[in-house]
């Protein structure tokens, strides 16, 4: 049934929207103004909750600050004189932006720091904030509102009427689209999307998360004040109803019911929303013999239905009915150029050294006083039973948790207690005992994560595409490690498709990506069959000899006991044996402690 392509509909759907208004009635192209307008501002929600994870609830405060600082720029009359060359629509919407841009890096830096729900409670204190701001400044006009604010021409052409704004607000919200999905198909993207669910493991590759999360709250914002600079001047009249919390929550709504996770669901949202308001307002109050807000109890029911029913929303739903376009799954990106990488250590160095390192949770001695060092060129293996603290000290040397106390040296820098992205950014990386991918991401889009920290442009480059040079350099090099561990064949399959083994060696391929000096693998060979193993070890060996260092986590002794150079055994926190895996594995108290006394 999936006659249609992408670029199909994609072109039947700009053909509408261009014929549309030519033929429509009054009445519909306002709806479809609306639907225009409120798409933006669900458009800044996918990126921000959907793709981010982050709720806001307070969307339409940022609306009505982008109405409100144009109104008054445009309709004061003794403005002082520094602000005159702003007293016009386009003074209005720079102002406007300008100053969306720092209300919400302020807030983004008050509010993005909590956690849980107490984000969403954030937004909703100062959605309600700014809303009794705009009703009780006098020279907003207060709760009676601003009138007479001026029409927009562009390039020289008055914009008289609802069919003329129409174009413009369609341009505006597809140019946004179109921003936003370069944006998400970018490196930054990438960090962007490992939000959600991977704030461990994308700092652990070097991501700065913090920065991402502010990216992504100031764009949603800036959207939503270009939505109410439009409005305002298509409207000429502003009074802050259309900016409280329950149009916040609304565009909640849009976002979550269109699909909230994907740029066209802002759209289907906002269309799916007004429509059904639109007729319900029509139809319920002569249902119901009463005149009444009923078609809210509509929605909060709609809403109910679709958190049970639909989570991903209606765009996953209607998107699979749309054959995709063959050249954007296949594959293997090439580039001209390969990425520089580190240099590479006189095999013998010291390269990390670990000196009685403790870590405590609560009463229990996770980590007592461990020491151990790792040379360039060397695999060392740290074993242990269960519980031993293996991980524990993994996440003490890669920064994912400070040590109680301790000293950990990584290429002559103290890095106890520094963060996961600093030691990362040194040429240490990792992979963890229980798998961190993105599941919803291709192999390749997981693997080019680890290759973040080699590439450097950012948001308005990947916006407008103009990273495509180095964009592909990363791709390849996320290829080239994809195949080095033999997953050439996987690269766009989505991450959590892979049975859980090759998930593990997925991971590797996305620590190699980092051109590490320092390799740690938590438990790489759990879960792969014995070919694999052994397909494993070989790579190893390879790695080894290109002089990188591996520290290494593992159960299989027979696995560590071929490949590595030298042997640590943990029990209980502490270090009870270290030597040559010979020497080790024939050790009476490892016997003792590892085997349990049994051969
Ligand atoms: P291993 O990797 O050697 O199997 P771990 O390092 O995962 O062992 O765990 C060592 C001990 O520390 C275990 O008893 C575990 O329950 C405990 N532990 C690990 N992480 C935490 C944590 N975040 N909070 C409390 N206890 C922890
Ligand atoms: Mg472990």
């Amino acid at each position: 049934m999936k006659v249609l392509g992408q670029r199909q509909i994609t072109g039947i759907f700009v053909v509408l929207l261009v014929l549309g208004p030519l033929v429509l009635p009054e009445f519909h192209v306002t709806l479809l103004n609306y639907i225009g307008l409120y798409a933006l501002v669900a458009l800044g929600l996918v990126l921000l909750t959907g793709v981010g994870g982050l709720t806001s609830f307070g969307q339409a405060a940022f609306v009505g600050l982008g109405a409100y600082t144009t109104a008054a720029l445009t309709t004061a009359t003794d403005l002082p004189v520094w602000l005159v060359p702003l007293a016009n629509p386009w003074g209005g919407l720079v102002a406007g932006l300008l100053l969306t841009a720092g209300v919400a890096l302020l807030l983004g830096l008050l509010t993005l720091r909590l956690s849980g729900h107490y984000l969403p409670l954030g937004t909703i204190a100062w959605g309600i904030s700014l809303y009794f701001l705009f009703g009780n400044l006098q020279f907003l006009g207060g709760h009676t509102g601003i009138s007479g604010i001026p029409t927009l021409s562009v390039a020289g052409v008055e914009l008289r009427d609802g069919r003329h704004y129409y174009y413009l607000i369609w341009a505006v919200l597809l140019a946004a689209v179109w921003l936003t999905r370069n944006l998400l198909d970018s490196r930054t993207g990438r960090a962007i999307r490992a939000l959600k669910g991977g704030v461990v493991m994308a700092e652990a590759m070097g991501v700065n998360t913090a920065h991402a999360k502010i990216v992504i709250f100031v764009i949603a914002a800036l959207f939503a004040a270009l939505s109410g600079w439009l409005y305002a001047h298509l409207q000429r009249f502003l009074n802050p109803t259309p900016f409280g919390l329950h149009i916040g929550i609304e565009y909640l709504f849009m976002a979550v019911i269109g699909g909230a996770a994907h740029v066209w669901g802002a759209l289907v949202g906002a269309a799916m929303i007004t429509i059904l308001k639109q007729w319900l307002q029509d139809l319920l109050p002569q249902l119901f013999g009463a005149s009444g807000n009923f078609e809210m109890i509509a929605f909060g029911l709609l809403m109910i239905f679709v958190l049970h029913r639909a989570r991903d929303g209606l765009w996953p739903w209607l998107s699979s009915w749309v054959r995709a376009e063959k050249s954007a799954l296949a594959g293997r990106p090439v580039a001209d150029e390969a990425l520089p990488r580190r240099a590479v250590l006189a095999v013998g160095t010291t390269l990390l050294e670990v000196k009685d390192v403790v870590k405590q949770f609560g009463g229990l001695v996770a980590n007592d006083r461990m020491s151990l060092t790792v040379a360039s060129g060397e695999i060392l293996a740290l074993i242990g039973p269960n519980g031993a603290g293996k991980s524990t000290l993994f996440n003490l040397i890669t920064g994912v948790n400070p040590p109680t106390s301790g000293e950990v040296r990584f290429l002559g820098s103290c890095v106890a207690g520094r963060s996961a992205r600093y030691i990362a950014q040194l040429g240490m990386s990792r992979t963890f005992q229980h798998v961190r991918l993105l599941p919803g991401m291709t192999v390749l889009e997981n693997v080019a994560l680890g290759a973040h920290m080699r590439g450097s442009k950012g948001v308005i480059a990947a916006a407008l595409h103009l990273e495509r040079d180095e964009e592909s350099r990363l791709l390849a090099e996320a290829a080239r490690q994809c195949e080095r561990v033999g997953l050439g064949e996987n690269l766009h399959e989505a991450a959590g498709s892979l049975p859980l083994g090759k998930q593990r060696i997925v991971e590797i391929a996305r620590a190699l990506a980092a051109d590490p000096s320092l390799l740690l693998l938590d438990e790489p060979a759990a879960g792969l069959r014995f070919l694999e193993k052994q397909a494993l070890a070989e790579l190893l060996k390879q790695l080894r000899a290109t002089g990188m260092s591996i520290l290494l986590v593992e159960h299989d002794m027979e696995f560590v006991m071929d490949l590595a150079d030298r042997v640590v055994v943990m029990e209980f926190g502490k270090k009870i044996a270290e030597g040559l895996p010979h020497d080790v594995q024939n050790d009476p108290v490892v016997i003792e402690a590892y085997l349990g006394g049994v051969d």
